[in-house]
C-alpha cells in the first residue's frame, strides 16, 4: 500500500482533530478501553464516540449515500494508524459501524438501511452479534436458535453464547433456523432483534481477566418485526458468512499500532528493571521487534487485495500469536510482580488466551490454510 500526498494532507488532518479534540472533558481518557479492558471509562467513551460522530469520523468506510464518509482504504488505514498513535480512546460502537453497517449496505432493503444506519453513525444505538452458541462456535452452521413467524413478528427461541457487550446493546443481529428440520447453512436467517424486551435475558460471563465483556444471552419468545430480516429469510448463511468476512478490516492496521507502543512500553520497562541486559531476554525482545514488523509488512501487502487463498487467517494466526507472545514476554521482562498484580501487563497476557479462540480459533485457520492455500484435502 502507498500513500499518495492527499493521503498524506488526510493523515494531517486527522492528527489535527485528534490533537484539537482530545483535550477538556475528554484528555485523560487516552488510552482507556480495548479488548479485555472495555468496561474503562464506558460512559466517557460513548461520549467519546458520539463526539467523533458528530464531527464526521465514523462509518468512514461507508458510501456518502448512506451517511459514511466514503473513505478510500488507505484513508481508513491512516485514520486508524493516527487514532492509535493519539492513544484516543478505544471505540464502542465497532460492532454496529464495521460489521452490521456493510452487511446492511450490501444486503439490506432501502427501509432497513433507513431505519438502522444513521442510529448506528450517529452511536445512538449499538450492536451484538448473536452467531455463537454452546452447541456452535467453530461449527457455526450448527446452529440451533430457533425463529418462527407469528403473525407480524418473528417469534425466537434459543441461547447464544459469548456474546460480546450485549450487556450494553440494544440490538443483537441473529443467526437462526427459520425452516424447521433443516441442517447445516441451509434454513438459517439473520435477524435484528432488540435486546431490550421481556423475552431476551442477558448473563454477564466473568472472564479470566475478572471482567464481564461477553454473556449468555437467552431468547425465550422474544421477537422480532417480519420485516427485519437481512437477505431472504432462509438464505441467513450467505449473509452471515460476508458479515465475517468484515472481521479482516483496516482497523487492524490501527491494532498494530498500539502493538508497537505496548512494545516500546516494554522495552522502556525491560530497560529501567535491568532485564534488558539479560541476554536471554535481548534476543527474546529483538524478536519480538521482527515479529511485528512482518505482521505489519504482510498487513500492507495483503490488506484491500483480492483476499487470495487463506491470507486473512493468515494474518490472524500472525497477529494473535504475536500479541499472545508479547503478553509472555512482558511477564519475563517484570517478574513476579505482575503475575499476580493488576496491571496492563497482567490484563495483556490474560485476555492475549481469548485472541487466537475469537473469530475463529488457530486450529480452524490453519484447516482453511490447509485446504485453501495447501490444496490438501478437508478430512
Ligand atoms: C473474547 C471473545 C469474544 C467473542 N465474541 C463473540 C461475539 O460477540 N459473538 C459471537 O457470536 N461469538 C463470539 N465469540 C465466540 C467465538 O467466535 C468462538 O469462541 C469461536 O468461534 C470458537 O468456538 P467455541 O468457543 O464454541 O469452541 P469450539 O468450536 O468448541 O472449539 C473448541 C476447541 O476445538 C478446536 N476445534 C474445533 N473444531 C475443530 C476442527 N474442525 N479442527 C481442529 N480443531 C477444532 C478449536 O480450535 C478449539 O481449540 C467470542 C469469543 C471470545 C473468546
Amino acid at each position: 500500500m502507498r500513500f499518495t500526498p492527499q493521503d498524506e494532507q488526510f493523515r494531517a488532518e486527522v492528527r489535527d482533530w485528534l490533537d484539537a479534540n482530545l483535550t477538556g472533558e475528554f484528555a485523560d481518557l487516552r488510552g482507556a478501553g480495548g479488548p479485555g479492558r472495555e468496561h474503562e471509562r464506558y460512559a466517557e467513551r460513548l461520549a467519546w464516540n458520539r463526539h467523533l460522530a458528530a464531527a464526521g469520523w465514523t462509518a468512514l468506510s461507508w458510501p456518502a449515500e448512506w451517511g459514511g464518509r466514503g473513505a478510500t482504504l488507505a484513508q481508513q488505514v491512516i485514520f486508524h494508524e493516527e487514532y492509535a498513535r493519539a492513544g484516543a480512546p478505544a471505540r464502542v460502537a465497532i460492532v454496529g459501524e464495521e460489521l452490521l453497517g456493510p452487511t446492511l449496505i450490501a444486503f439490506g432493503t432501502p427501509e432497513q438501511k433507513a431505519r438502522f444506519l444513521p442510529p448506528i453513525k450517529e452511536i445512538r444505538e449499538l450492536w451484538c452479534q448473536g452467531y455463537s452458541e454452546p452447541g456452535a462456535g467453530s461449527d457455526l452452521a450448527s446452529v440451533a436458535t430457533k425463529a418462527t413467524l407469528d403473525g407480524g413478528q418473528w417469534v425466537i427461541t434459543g441461547q447464544k453464547i459469548w456474546t460480546s457487550l450485549a450487556h450494553v446493546a440494544d440490538w443483537c443481529f441473529v443467526l437462526a433456523r427459520t425452516e424447521p428440520g433443516s441442517a447445516r447453512g441451509q434454513g438459517l436467517s439473520y435477524l435484528l432483534v432488540p435486546m431490550r424486551q421481556p423475552g431476551v435475558t442477558v448473563r454477564p460471563i466473568r472472564q479470566l481477566t475478572g471482567t464481564s465483556e461477553f454473556n449468555e444471552v437467552f431468547f425465550d419468545g422474544a421477537r422480532a418485526d417480519a420485516a427485519h430480516v437481512v437477505g431472504q429469510p432462509g438464505d441467513g448463511w450467505r449473509v452471515a458468512k460476508a458479515t465475517l468476512a468484515l472481521e479482516r478490516g483496516a482497523a487492524l492496521l490501527g491494532q498494530q499500532v498500539g502493538f508497537r507502543r505496548e512494545l516500546e512500553h516494554l522495552l522502556q520497562a525491560a530497560r529501567e528493571t535491568g532485564a534488558a541486559a539479560d541476554p536471554l531476554l535481548r534476543d527474546k525482545l529483538a524478536r519480538a521487534w521482527i515479529g511485528l514488523e512482518a505482521v505489519r509488512a504482510y498487513a500492507l501487502d495483503t490488506l484491500g487485495g483480492p483476499g487470495e487463498a487463506a491470507e486473512a487467517s493468515v494474518l490472524k494466526i500472525l497477529w494473535s500469536r504475536w500479541h499472545q507472545a508479547l503478553g509472555e514476554l512482558a511477564m519475563d521482562v517484570l517478574g513476579a510482580p505482575s503475575l499476580t498484580g493488576d496491571d496492563e501487563w497482567h490484563r495483556l497476557f490474560l485476555f492475549g488466551r481469548a485472541e487466537t479462540i475469537y473469530g475463529g480459533s488457530d486450529e480452524i485457520q490453519r484447516n482453511i490454510i490447509a485446504a485453501r492455500a495447501l490444496g490438501l484435502p478437508r478430512k
